[in-house]
């Protein structure tokens, strides 16, 4: 079995999580307008998915 050969000291540890969770989990940026979307669904800011517009945005 793998062990790790030193502790991850405080700081290491801390350092790592500093970046982590800064969004909610699942959240991409949209290619098109750049806004945090959900992953495999169309933007609701923009209504683009794949390089396209699928939905039309609503005036
Ligand atoms: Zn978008």
């Amino acid at each position: 079995m793998a062990v790790p050969k030193r502790k991850t000291s405080k700081a290491r540890r801390d350092k790592r999580r500093a970046n982590w969770k800064l969004l909610i989990p699942g959240m991409v940026e949209c290619p098109n307008c750049g806004d945090y979307k959900m992953p495999h669904r169309v933007c609701k800011a923009c209504g683009y998915y794949n390089g396209k517009e699928v939905v039309k945005k609503e005036a």
